[in-house]
């Protein structure tokens, strides 16, 4: 079940309808919104007595039974899509978001020279790891810190928001003084930890699906993260592990729609990870903004030849500056379709 609160109810309201919902044999999960509470109930109990005993008290707005295991992230709870700010970009709203940047922070220089290519190609954020999950424990972990503060110094130089990922829960506070929204990698999707602090982090999360993770769960780990209190959850499919050899993983291209039905939560896709290649990522990125998604997260390097990590799928300047040309007139559409959507309902 899911209770939302009147508007602006007051902490001992709020503590009278937990009473209740508890009285019932429910858990309880409360979030705040700026304006209002609402609570999560979860558990075994007489749903119906419930609901009908929640909605003839005074303070709550609106008491309503969610089928499915996900509840807050569900569209069932929330029709209309979550809209999220970050910088000059509105995720989730009626613009198409490009982030693009290399795979990792490098040098001062690399990192200001992607920034001023993704912005001259019309990104409005910049993505670049500093913290580094690597396969090998051989290869580069990142520059941390130093890193954050270069992916600063590029927001400064060129007003683009910042995306970066953050591995631990013990440099969530650290990545969160300098990110825009904070990145949760493939291989981190489940780290329970992780997402509750994240849930306290007050920052944007773009949670990516793990490679080997089904919808259903990418969702539940979206609910931690909503539950424990951050509703500003983007979900990012990366590609998942099948039999196929000849892309670095098999891009989901239907988790898109899928998650569109399922979530009113902002989709983005990441045709590089997809892919492995960077001949192939155009491609998909074309397929990402034809199938609805709300944005793109792209790897571009200034010279991907010497990247330090994921080199071979980073677009060059000249086929990154290609690629947006090339993407106006589908995002033009889609643009039309989100519209049309919007006052349709
Ligand atoms: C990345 O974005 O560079 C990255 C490591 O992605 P993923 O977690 O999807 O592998
Ligand atoms: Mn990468």
């Amino acid at each position: 079940m899911i209770i939302s609160m009147r508007l602006h109810a007051t902490k001992e309201e709020v503590a009278q309808v937990r009473a209740r919902i508890e009285e019932f044999g429910y858990r309880v999960h409360s979030i705040e919104g700026e304006e209002r509470v609402v609570i999560g109930a979860v558990g075994v109990g007489d749903v119906t007595a419930c609901l009908e005993s929640l909605e003839a008290m005074p303070q709550v707005e609106k008491a309503v039974r969610i089928s499915a295991p996900y509840k807050f992230v569900s569209k069932e709870f929330k029709p209309d899509r979550t809209e999220i700010k970050a910088g000059s970009a509105v995720i989730g709203g009626d613009e198409f978001v490009v982030m693009a940047g290399p795979c990792s922070v490098e040098s001062e220089r690399q990192i200001l020279e992607s920034a001023e290519l993704a912005a001259r190609g019309g990104a409005k954020i910049l993505r670049g790891g500093a913290f580094k999950p690597r396969t090998s424990p051989y290869d580069f972990q990142g520059l941390e810190e130093e890193g954050l503060k270069l992916l600063d110094k590029a927001r400064r130089a060129t007003g683009l928001a910042i995306i970066t990922e953050v591995m631990s829960d013990r440099d969530v506070d650290l990545v969160a003084e300098y990110a825009d929204i904070l990145q949760i990698g493939a291989r981190n999707m489940q780290n329970f930890a992780l997402l509750k602090t994240l849930g306290k982090c007050g920052r944007p999360v773009m949670l990516k699906r793990g490679m080997s993770s089904t919808i259903k769960e990418l969702l539940m780990s979206a609910e931690y993260v909503v539950a424990h209190g951050n509703p500003q959850v983007m979900l990012c499919e990366r590609g998942i592990r099948t039999f196929e050899t000849a892309t670095r993983n098999t891009c989901d291209i239907s988790a898109v729609p899928v998650l569109n039905e399922l979530t009113h939560l902002p989709v983005i896709l990441d045709p590089s990870h997809a892919a492995g290649k960077r001949s192939l990522v155009p491609a998909l990125a074309r397929a990402g903004v034809a199938i609805g998604a709300d944005g793109l997260i792209v790897e571009v390097h200034p010279q991907p030849e010497k990247a330090i990590s994921d080199g071979a799928q980073s677009l060059d300047p000249r086929q990154y500056a290609k690629m947006m040309a090339d993407l106006k007139p589908y995002i033009a559409l889609w643009k039309e379709s989100r519209v049309a959507l919007a006052a349709a309902v």
